[in-house]
């Protein structure tokens, strides 16, 4: 097969194993980096052109969309989908998981656990958002924030009038959350893979720190997740309509609560903590999947 990375840089550990991956299957490899990708929109004859070379011939594309170059990033997704190529994930899912109001709106509706989140507009109604999610201590969280960025516990309902007024300052959106206090630092990171959770670790937050990213120096270890956490994984994916998906769960009093779905999670501190070839199994998942015109919109909204 003829296999497009998307990815801005082939340097990194997540990219380098997707190619690794899929030359020891036999495929050929091409990274696409998005940005310079150019298009052409007409009727029936969708055109990609990079480099000043028309794209042609692809099997399957694997986007590995970085959250700063979404909007463009999507759109040469969709542009491939127009021309009836597979996409591991497609563009409405990638869409779908990157605004967080939007997927934890998606997830609440199929009745998936989640933290008790609020969501307000006007000045005047930041004290009665905060009240909807039981008060101090509470998350506030950027929309549109990874890696943690953005993301700010506030113990106190005065320190959280002030995160929400700077936030406002900025003109960001943002989502007031309940701190899950009882998952002490600690989340759980399952890789979900075509319906399969592939591997799972646990990311707990060095000292003095409540987020538990590895950008953010958390460290990883490998994790056996409860059935509920499988089928709570699984779900949040199926319903972002992810073939492939980070889906981040904190272990809370009353079960598993989803914090996010990420359409393009790292490999790199997963592998390393579990020893599991998540590449191959991507890649194997590509070569099971992937046919022309095999691009349909799974999910919902
Ligand atoms: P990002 O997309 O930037 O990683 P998250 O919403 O996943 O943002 O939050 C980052 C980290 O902060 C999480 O991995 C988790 O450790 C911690 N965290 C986020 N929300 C909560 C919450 N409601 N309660 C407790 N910890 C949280």
């Amino acid at each position: 097969m003829k296999i497009g990375i998307l990815s801005r840089n082939r340097h990194l550990y997540s990219t380098r194993r997707l190619i690794e991956a899929a030359e020891a299957r036999g495929h050929k490899v091409q990274v696409i980096d998005v940005l310079r990708c150019y298009m052409k929109i007409q009727p029936h004859q969708p055109e990609i052109w990079y480099r000043g070379r028309k794209l042609e011939g692809f099997d399957a594309v694997i986007p590995r969309i970085g959250a700063s170059v979404t909007f463009y990033g999507t759109a040469v997704v969709r542009q491939f989908e127009m021309q009836g190529v597979y996409t591991l994930n497609e563009s409405v899912a990638i869409t779908r998981a990157r605004d967080k109001l939007r997927a934890l709106q998606l997830l609440a509706r199929k009745g998936v656990g989640l933290p008790r989140t609020g969501f307000a507009h006007a000045p005047d109604d930041t004290e009665g958002v905060m009240q909807l999610v039981g008060g101090a201590p509470m998350v506030i969280k950027l929309i549109e924030g990874t890696q943690g960025q953005g993301v700010v516990l506030a113990e106190t309902a005065n320190a959280a009038s002030s995160v929400i007024e700077a936030f406002r300052g900025l003109d960001a959106y943002f989502l007031v959350q309940e701190f899950v206090g009882e998952a002490r630092g600690s989340d759980i990171r399952c890789f979900v893979v075509g319906g399969e959770v592939v591997a799972a670790m646990q990311r707990t937050a060095c000292e003095g720190e409540f987020r538990s990213n590895l950008h953010r120096g958390g460290s990883a270890t490998p994790m056996e997740i409860t059935p509920a956490e499988r089928r709570t994984a699984l779900r949040a994916a199926r319903i972002m309509g992810l073939n492939v998906a980070g889906v981040d769960l904190l272990r809370s009093k009353s079960g598993p609560m989803v914090m996010e779905v990420n359409s393009s999670p790292g490999l790199e501190g997963i592998e390393a903590a579990s020893g599991i070839d998540i590449a191959g199994a991507i890649i194997g998942f590509v070569e099971a999947n992937a046919r022309p015109g095999r691009t349909k919109t799974k999910g919902r909204g």
